[in-house]
């Protein structure tokens, strides 16, 4: 769209000018070379301009559903192609055909109503301007044989008689008058696909971000990490609520682990703390100051996130590394590697460092990214950190691994760990059990479990039971996952963000 405007801009523009000022200055010059022929000239020059303004507006309108019908085909496509092993797994290939079939035929509609539009405009225009030279040539053709027959009787011209030659000029010049007319309508055209494509622009530009930084924002740069929690409550729709009246204050350094069923709310909670979205009641506050109050860029500067499914970008293993802190040196980087238990299979890679991770870390085991992440975590150096952990299945030795370097991780910082793991858990300074957005249950492992009718309890006894049927029973704490709740369900959805 953007590119669109400009090629109108650039070019359209300086190419509209010189036809309006043709249009007048050649105007000018006909009814100054015969005024009686130049009144006729300009006869079908109403007409044009009407026919212009209307088919604009015919045009706009369609150019405006096709732009939105395209918007719709791209979408599908953009849906499709990262969800094209989900379609093969499940043999929908051919409804996703389909389905872009159909959008794509919409779009086609509307390019066939487009050139159907053209195909009438075009010749309905050149009909227009034929009309004015055949008048000129039919009066102006009467008006030299006249003045030949008056030279034949009189044998001299008539005074103001007009010449084959006169006639020719004028006709020369009527064809340099409408030429830049026919031009404007061309123009219209695409007048009216950058104006379409401006709306679009406009449309994303005017919308207001949702978060932002107050004008007498805070700095956030020197903060300690205490987290409180007053009162808070959230909905996303406006309607149902997601958290209800939750209350919690998080010393600096503390470890939270949040655990709950699926749906509690865990998610919600700590994207209201790198405040992704803001509380709908309450408030979060960060060192005594709401969230709100600071700037947000260093505010966000100041949490890390490690995701359960982390995201890393096309770019190098140390680019990936490196991308909240992009001046760091190399050094820097191994360090933080190497503190992630990453260094070992980095190094493994015939590039090294300089290995290519491919779009979204494909070339990349699902524990490597984790350690990738981590690292990533380690070297943007936040007071606050949000551990998403992951549940998705890791052979012993690689948990081990990635569990230590958590560990490394989470020393002297605020956490707030979505926590699966028995480990995680036990570690927590405190546990925080949400249910259906309800903060039900708070206390360190030991006190949580001995409730004998508590949630943590009861997931704590099902995991249990799981473990011995699979066969890990094994010493709690060895770190296989449990769920965040329903028995041990695995967790694969990432942030929505
Ligand atoms: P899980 O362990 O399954 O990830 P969770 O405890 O993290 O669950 P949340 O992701 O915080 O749960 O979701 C809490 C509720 O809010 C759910 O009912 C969910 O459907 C809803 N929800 C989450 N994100 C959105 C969103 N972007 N828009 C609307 N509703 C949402």
């Amino acid at each position: 769209d953007s590119e669109r405007l400009w090629d109108f801009i650039a070019f359209m523009s300086l190419e509209s000018i010189s036809a309006v000022l043709i249009i007048v200055g050649v105007g000018v010059a006909l009814f100054v070379f015969n005024w009686k022929l130049a009144i006729f000239t300009l006869m079908p020059i109403p007409v044009m301009f009407g026919m212009i303004v209307f088919f604009h507006k015919h045009m706009h309108s369609i150019m405006r559903r096709r732009m939105h019908r395209w918007g719709k085909m791209t979408s599908v496509v953009t849906d499709a192609l990262p969800g094209v092993r989900v379609i093969k797994a499940f043999n929908q290939e051919d409804r996703e055909v389909s389905r872009f079939q159909q959008s794509n035929r919409d779009v086609y509609d509307e390019d066939v109503k487009i050139i159907n539009t053209w195909t009438i405009f075009g010749p309905a225009m050149s009909f227009c301007t034929q009309v004015g030279v055949v008048i000129v040539w039919l009066l102006g053709g009467y008006w030299v044989i006249e003045n030949w027959q008056y030279k034949q009787i009189h044998g001299v011209a008539m005074e103001g008689g007009m010449t084959l030659g006169m006639l020719m000029t004028f006709i020369g010049y009527m064809g340099m008058f409408y030429g830049p007319i026919r031009q404007i309508a061309m123009i219209d055209r695409r007048l009216n696909r950058a104006a379409t494509s401006a709306h679009r622009i406009f449309e994303i530009l005017d919308t207001a971000p949702a978060i932002f930084s107050s004008n007498e924002a805070r700095p956030a740069d020197a903060l300690t990490g205490k987290i409180e929690l007053r009162d808070v409550s959230f909905s996303y729709d406006g309607v149902r609520r997601v958290l209800k009246n939750i209350s919690l204050t998080i010393e600096p350094g503390q470890m939270i682990g949040l655990a709950g069923p699926s749906g509690a709310g865990k998610t919600t909670l700590v994207n209201l703390i790198s405040r992704f979205y803001d509380v709908l009641e309450g408030q979060i506050l960060i060192d005594g100051i709401d969230v709100r109050d600071y700037d947000l860029g260093q505010l966000r500067q100041k949490i890390g996130v490690v995701l359960q499914e982390p995201f890393l970008f096309h770019g190098t293993v140390a680019e990936n590394i490196a991308y909240g802190s992009p001046d760091c040196a190399l050094e820097e980087i191994i360090t933080a590697a190497r503190t992630a238990n990453a260094h070992d299979f980095i190094v493994g890679f015939p590039d090294g460092y300089d290995t290519m991770v491919g779009e979204r870390g494909q070339t990349l085991s699902g524990g490597e990214r984790q350690r990738i992440s981590i690292a990533r975590a380690i070297i943007h150096n936040p007071r606050i950190l949000i551990l998403d952990e992951a549940t998705s299945s890791v052979d012993s030795e690689t948990e081990k691994l990635i569990q230590e370097a958590i560990e490394r991780l989470v020393a002297s910082r605020t956490t707030i760990a979505i926590a699966h793991r028995l480990s995680t858990l036990r570690r927590a300074d405190k546990l925080v059990i949400l249910k259906a957005g309800d903060m039900i249950e708070q206390g360190t492992h030991d006190e949580l479990a001995a409730k004998e009718d508590g949630l943590y309890a009861r997931l704590l006894s099902m995991q249990a039971e799981t473990q011995a049927v699979i066969g890990l029973g094994g010493a709690p704490g060895a770190g296989h996952g449990y769920g965040g709740g329903e028995g041990g369900r695995q967790r694969h959805r990432g942030h929505r963000h």
